[in-house]
């Protein structure tokens, strides 16, 4: 049994077309979402979890008045009752694809109950990696990564059977980025990019949090900070090649010489279906890989000086303890006020280094501790934007 936090999103609609195609496989035990009333009645419907969440009162009150009693679904609200459906005893596995820090309680839940974890929330490891990796190791859990560059790692790496990958003869990782939609844009046509056109993702179709990450590429920044954690490496074994188009994963470079390459359409149901099945495969309905078609893979250096997102997680990583912590809150608070419109898109990185330089860094060693960082960074981080909010409209 299977239990998706973030169905409503793009991973969680995902996850569960891939689990539509294989029912004798899989069960859905719990569906948690925020707010969107009309798809998770459908997914109700359809997959009949035995409980549905929804974060706010309204949207729980709106479900349950509108759920056909054969469902058999018990409607549930609220942050506290998620830890339910990630540790009955009846779940297996759980997706973690909650966007944003509100996913990091029931990652850890889902880590701590010795769950398999399918991670697609990447903030929870940039946020608390040192806890989470921890509880996975304690509990026995299995963590699989579901963020397609880490499940690609994944792939070129022997693992263990309890999903420990190893890493013997690996001389480096290399992290493939697309560039997103702004790869070729100067800083000054990025000053004027609209949310419409920073969410315009050339091959990937996602949130929009994760879009706007995508073209300031502190998305990789963050997926830099997730494989150092993930797979156990120092900062200085992940490179980051820009590949534009997206057929290439990530790889995993070994001392021999040997490079491997995991390859696919961009599509994430790959990645979903492959932590569904491991350490079988299964279909996921993503189309055949046409090379032919394909015709060029392309390569090149990122550029630090455009997007200093990348340099800023970096020296997060740097930094270490609730650094992390501290830079994921404050891209969260500015990529909520670049999409508000509060805050132009180059105005992001300088939130976020606003926030690094007042916002004290402290070892991460309880959740609490993250917390507080995350709730003080967040606090400063709406200061600046409020700062360049006002700036903007000449006051
Ligand atoms: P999305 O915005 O499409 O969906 C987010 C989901 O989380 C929705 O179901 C929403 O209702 C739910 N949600 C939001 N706040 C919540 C809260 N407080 N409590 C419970 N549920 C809440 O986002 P997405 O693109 O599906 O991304 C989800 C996560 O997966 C992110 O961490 C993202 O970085 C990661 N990820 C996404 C992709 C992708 O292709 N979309 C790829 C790799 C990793
Ligand atoms: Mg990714």
């Amino acid at each position: 049994m299977v239990s998706v936090l973030g169905s409503t999103g793009s991973i969680g609609v995902s996850t569960l077309d891939v689990i539509a195609r294989h029912p004798d496989r899989f069960g859905v035990y719990g569906l948690a979402a925020n707010s969107s009333v009309d798809t998770m009645l459908e997914q109700c419907r359809i997959h009949k979890p035995v409980y549905a969440v929804m974060m706010r009162e309204s949207a729980a009150q709106d479900l349950q008045s509108r759920l056909p009693d054969d469902c058999g679904t018990t409607v549930l609200q609220g942050e506290d009752v998620l830890a339910r459906i990630v540790t009955d005893p009846g779940v297996d596995a759980v997706m973690a694809a909650i966007v944003g820090a509100a996913g990091l309680a029931s990652t850890l839940a889902a880590a701590h109950a010795g769950k398999t974890v399918l991670l697609a929330n990447k903030e929870s490891l940039v946020m608390a990696g040192h806890l989470l990796m921890e509880a996975i190791h304690d509990s026995g859990a299995l963590l699989l990564p579901i963020d397609s560059e880490h499940n690609a790692i994944f792939q070129c790496l022997p693992a263990t059977e309890d999903a420990r990958p190893l890493k013997g003869g690996v001389s480096k990782v290399l992290l493939t980025a697309s560039g997103g939609p702004f790869r070729c844009w100067s800083l000054d046509q990025m000053r004027d990019a609209s949310p419409d056109q920073a969410c315009a993702h050339p091959n990937w179709s996602m949130g929009r949090k994760i879009s706007v990450d995508s073209a300031s590429l502190m998305n990789k920044g963050l997926e830099f900070i997730e494989a150092c954690w993930i797979f156990q490496l120092a900062p200085k074994m992940v490179d980051i090649v820009v590949h534009p188009q997206s057929i290439i994963h990530s790889m995993v470079q070994y001392v021999d010489g040997s490079v491997l390459a995991q390859m696919g359409n961009p599509d994430m149901r790959t990645a979903i279906a492959f932590g569904l099945g491991w350490p079988e495969r299964i279909a996921s309905g993503v189309a055949p890989l046409d090379l032919i078609a394909t015709a060029q893979l392309d390569f090149e250096a990122p550029d630090e000086a455009r997007f200093p997102c990348l340099r800023l997680a970096r020296e997060s990583v740097a930094v270490g303890g609730t650094a992390m912590a501290v830079c994921n809150a404050a891209n969260e608070i500015a990529v909520d006020a670049f999409l508000a419109e509060d805050i132009r898109f180059t105005e992001i990185p300088q939130v976020i280094e606003k926030t690094l330089e007042q916002v004290s860094v402290v070892e991460p060693n309880a959740l609490s501790v993250v917390e507080s960082a995350d709730k003080e960074a967040r606090r400063v981080a709406r200061e600046t934007v409020a700062g360049f909010s006002r700036a903007g409209r000449g006051a």
